[in-house]
């Protein structure tokens, strides 16, 4: 990816618009720069149009082939060109591509608008959906038709013009302002580094973390024995160790700050104004709050569901909170320091009492947790579960070059799809950990419409980088979350069904991340571990008893953890549950919010309104962020069967957990699916016990 010569705006030279004909259907990365794009949208977004015309137009009468089938192949070139676009501008972007981000992101939501609204093609689809069971459809025809209605109704097909063209504005708004958003907060990640400038700075960090610093500061050509960015890999280890408590204020200030600085990057007009903007939305379509209409369309429903899932960890949560905190002011009293844990001191007291209490150094863990290592142990298990096999394909040259292309092949050896591993951190990458695809799954490619399309699925992760020569360390954190991307990465690459629309992760949100913590699971078995975590300097595997202390330590400090993911979720649904207006001043708000619920002090939240990414950053998980404690009650459940079977790799269980979860995409109503899978609803008994919470909760 190159940014220079702006002279090219001449369609026939468009890289993008011409057949992308590389090992499969790749985009042309290195003949891409960002002034392709403009023009490219402008000829895609034309060309879906001229389709989805031809369909309303049609002299048959709607039937499924014509309409439902024909919708789901439209906009293929825009699909390519879009996914790349998002694709680029998440980990590898520039001040060109963010400048074509923010100019493009409006022109996408008139064009969805004008799809999603089109009279002609909904009033098709209205007549199919009303006589859908007369028309002898299969299962998964009968889900895509009725997936596409709800989409079009959820998008406004529905309301009278005046509506339909203020529905129109809003979501370009939106998109304009969740665009804006998401620079900021990289804007201010990218923007700020904390110069460590001597002995003394360095005071109480381990090798990996002054490691990681050296090299930070040598890839910026910054001076210093080191520097802490606000990437999670940097800031979270020298919040641990660092002896230097003003040194963790200063980091820890940065870090809960994006977004809130006056100036080109502040969130808090933003956000505000992306709130009251989809109560509006919500309003057009008659729901009361922007909640209850993005809950309509979820597994949980509604508010009430949502709260009292996330009220049931909450009570017992703050109480464990509490306990954890009487544990660090006493460590800290007898070291003769302040007694006082304020947010920056909470990670470094429990580092210091988890020492204590099960002599578990993460110094120790790391040099166990080597990222190749730990890639093959994710690749093994899903050989072991679902008969995958992964290739290096090191000649396969993508958008940089510190991301590995994998081919994937499926039990009988036929390659199933491509598989992208971006693991470092880098300024120009968001931050966070991600999956995405540069294709998905389906049956319908070719000019026939009867071909299969193999997925490109890509895993971002923001893990810092060993020095040249060394191996990159993971924390056990690290690694999980490594496998909770390639969970998620199974699901796109597994997926095994006819329409796009179903495909792979397009699932009710609720329901997406159930394979990412599944796989999870896998991480903790001591088999998997003993097998695959081993030094990287000697080869030996990690032994037992470092297993044993991992285990025990489990539920350690899950209180902060807990108190810290669920008032963050409870903030998300307060700040979309209003009906009368939405919020002025965000940070007021949140403030307010957090008294109101009693957010143990020194604790802090995973995210703040100004740098909710998940929120506002795009609006997959706004009114969401709950999906992650709904999940929970489903994968801990779920790996349960694997327990009860006795066997973490049971071919039986692994077999329905690959036909009903991950290859079966949207094709099936989600609770039905589980149920397939798990021979009963599921229960959230298991998830309490995961996090240690079970006692609090029956006593
Ligand atoms: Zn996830």
């Amino acid at each position: 990816m190159t940014t220079a010569n702006p002279t090219t705006r001449d369609d026939s030279s468009n890289p993008l618009l011409e057949p992308w004909t590389g090992e499969y259907g790749l985009p042309p990365f290195a003949a891409v720069r960002a002034e392709h794009f403009a023009p490219a949208f402008e000829a895609a977004t034309r060309a879906h149009l001229a389709e989805i015309d031809a369909i309303a137009a049609s002299a048959e009468p709607p039937g499924f082939a014509n309409t439902v089938g024909a919708l789901d192949r439209a906009g293929r070139l825009l699909d390519r060109i879009s996914s790349l676009f998002h694709n680029l501008t998440s980990s590898e972007t520039s001040p060109a591509l963010q400048a074509v981000e923010r100019e493009m992101a409006p022109l996408l939501a008139a064009h969805h608008s004008r799809v999603y609204m089109h009279r002609g093609l909904f009033a098709r689809i209205d007549a199919l959906h009303a006589r859908r069971q007369e028309l002898g459809l299969g299962d998964e025809q009968l889900r895509v038709l009725e997936r596409y209605h709800t989409d079009f109704v959820r998008a406004g097909a529905r309301l009278d013009g005046p509506a339909q063209k203020r529905y129109a504005e809003v979501m370009q708004r939106l998109a304009d302002l969740t665009t804006r958003f998401g620079q900021n907060v990289l804007a201010d990640e990218s923007g700020f580094h904390l110069e460590l400038k001597d002995d003394a700075d360095l005071a109480g960090l381990p090798d990996f973390v002054r490691a990681a610093a050296r090299q930070a500061a040598s890839e910026r050509g910054i001076a210093a024995v080191g520097v802490i960015t606000l990437s999670r890999s940097h800031v979270v280890p020298f919040l641990t160790f660092s002896e230097r408590r003003d040194l963790r204020e200063q980091a820890w200030r940065a870090w809960t700050s994006r977004g809130e600085h006056p100036g080109p990057s502040d969130n808090r007009g933003i956000a505000a104004e992306i709130l009251a903007l989809r109560l509006e939305q919500a309003r057009l379509h008659g729901y009361a709050s922007y909640a209850d209409y993005a809950l309509a369309d979820t597994m949980a429903g509604t508010q009430e569901a949502v709260t009292s899932l996330l009220m049931q960890v909450w009570r017992p949560a703050t109480a464990r909170a509490a306990a954890e905190r009487a544990a660090l002011e006493a460590l800290a009293l007898s070291r003769g320091e302040s007694a006082t844990i304020e947010p920056w001191d909470w990670r470094f007291y429990a580092e210091k009492v988890r020492q204590v209490r099960y002599a578990l150094d993460e110094a120790e863990v790391k040099p166990y947790f080597p990222l190749e290592r730990i890639t093959e142990a994710a690749f093994d298990c899903a050989s072991r579960l679902f008969g995958l096999s992964f290739v290096a394909r090191p000649e396969i040259a993508v958008y940089h070059p510190d991301v590995k292309v994998y081919e994937v092949r499926g039990a009988g050896g036929k390659a199933i799809g491509l598989f992208l591993h971006d693991n470092f951190a880098r300024p120009t990458k968001r931050s966070g950990a991600w999956m995405s695809s540069y294709r998905v799954q389906s049956k319908t490619g070719g000019s026939r419409g009867d071909a299969p399309v193999l997925p490109i699925i890509v895993n971002n992760n923001n893990f810092a980088k060993g020095a040249p020569g060394e191996p990159t360390l993971l924390s056990f954190d690290d690694a999980r979350t490594l496998f909770h991307e390639f969970g998620h990465g199974l699901h796109g690459l597994l997926s095994n069904v006819t329409y796009e629309r179903l495909s792979g992760t397009s699932v009710l949100r609720d329901f997406v991340e159930l394979p990412s913590q599944l796989f999870e699971h896998w991480l903790e078995e001591p088999e998997v571990l003993k097998r695959h975590a081993r030094h990287h300097l000697t080869g030996q595997p990690i032994p037992d008893a470092l297993v044993e202390k991992l285990h025990a330590a489990r539920h350690f400090n899950q209180g902060y953890e807990t108190v810290r993911y669920t008032a963050s979720a409870l903030v998300d649904m307060a700040a979309h549950a209003r009906t009368d207006k939405a919020v002025d001043d965000v940070v007021a708000f949140e403030r307010a919010e957090l008294e109101r619920i009693g957010l143990p002090p020194g604790v802090g939240l995973n995210h703040r309104l100004t740098h909710f990414q998940h929120l506002f950053s795009g609006s997959g998980y706004a009114a969401g962020y709950y999906v992650y404690l709904w999940a929970e009650v489903l994968d801990a459940d779920g790996f349960e069967a694997f327990v009860e079977a006795g066997n973490p790799f049971d071919a039986a269980v692994a077999q329905r957990l690959f036909r009903f979860i991950y290859s079966s995409g949207n094709s099936m109503e989600p609770g039905a699916a589980y149920r397939a899978f798990r021979g009963r609803a599921p229960t959230p008994e298991p998830m309490l016990k995961q996090r240690g919470l079970v006692e609090e909760t029956t006593a």
